[in-house]
């Protein structure tokens, strides 16, 4: 189907959160020297420019990223959330105006360093085209296909750890359960993997195929972070949440992002709730 183009909500609330997330984890990671192979499997066209005609017609940014760059002079009191500012800043041709939006390949590759490694994946072959023609370094793979398929025939990875990041569009009912069966697999390869997924919060509910597929099927420390902007008016179908899950999330990471999270959740406009923990314990 791949109707799915992630530029019409580029920058919002959801985009927020999760790389928000990505980048709380990736800043643990770091701590150690050792190296890191990083998979994005459902990558997007990486970089978006916040008048691009789809990006404007929805303009979700406006509840999203755009509050927080206005305020950012008075969120530097809080350490991770002004440090993924910064980090903002430095994605833009002029760090002084925000123009551009990043998207997870460079939240995830931006600090790439000797010996790691990160590879795209895209499928549709628009997006992919567009991922294709943005600068990354030497040791960014980008590849057109399948990122679940992709993952599962390439490990293990030859990098001492393993860094990857489940970012479907959802477009099919059935890629709840797909992504909850992936990640089993996964798991069972490398052991030791961080991995994050994201997923919408919908009036139906269909998270919750996922979150029990991954419980059901044995998985052990899952965190779960979800930020939820309103309650669901009876008929309503658009998205109401973004959640996150991150299977052996690093230690000491939740009390930093829920921390970051806070003026998140006052400065998005509309009421928002943000709680986390365990979805399965050790
Ligand atoms: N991860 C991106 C980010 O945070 O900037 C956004 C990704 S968007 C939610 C989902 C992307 O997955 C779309 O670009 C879509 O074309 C792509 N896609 C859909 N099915 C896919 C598949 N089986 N394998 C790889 N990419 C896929």
């Amino acid at each position: 189907m791949l109707s799915y183009q992630h530029a019409y909500h580029a920058g919002n609330f959801a985009d927020v959160h999760k790389h928000l997330t990505l980048h709380a984890v990736i800043d643990h990671l770091l701590r150690k020297k050792s190296s890191i192979t990083y998979v994005d499997t459902h990558a997007g066209r990486g970089l978006y420019p916040l008048d691009a005609a789809e990006t404007v017609r929805l303009q979700e940014y406006r509840e999203g990223v755009i509050p927080l760059w206005r305020g950012r002079q008075a969120l530097t009191n809080e350490p991770l959330l002004s440090d993924w500012l910064a980090a903002l800043a430095s994605a833009q041709p002029d760090s002084s105006q925000l123009t551009h939006y990043p998207g997870s390949p460079w939240w995830m590759g931006y600090r790439l360093r000797n010996g790691d490694r990160q590879w795209l994946y895209e499928l549709h072959p628009g997006e992919h085209e567009l991922l294709a023609q943005q600068s990354f370094q030497e040791a960014v793979e980008r590849i057109h296909g399948d990122g679940l398929k992709g993952l599962m025939q390439r490990l293990p990875v030859k990098t001492p750890r393993l860094c990857v990041l489940i970012d479907p569009s959802y477009e099919r009912k059935t890629e709840y359960l797909e992504v909850a069966q992936t990640l089993l697999s996964v798991m069972r390869k490398a052991r030791h993997a961080v991995v994050l997924v994201w997923y919408p919060l919908l009036p139906a509910g269909r998270h919750r195929e996922l979150l029990e597929g991954v419980r059901d099927g044995g998985l052990r420390k899952v965190w779960y972070g979800e930020f939820t902007r309103q309650a669901p008016a009876e008929g309503q179908r658009g998205m109401v949440g973004s959640g996150m899950l991150v299977v052996n999330p690093p230690w000491g990471f939740d009390e930093r992002l829920s921390a970051a999270m806070c003026p998140v959740v006052d400065h998005l406009g509309t009421p928002g709730v943000y709680r986390s923990g365990w979805w399965v314990e050790e």
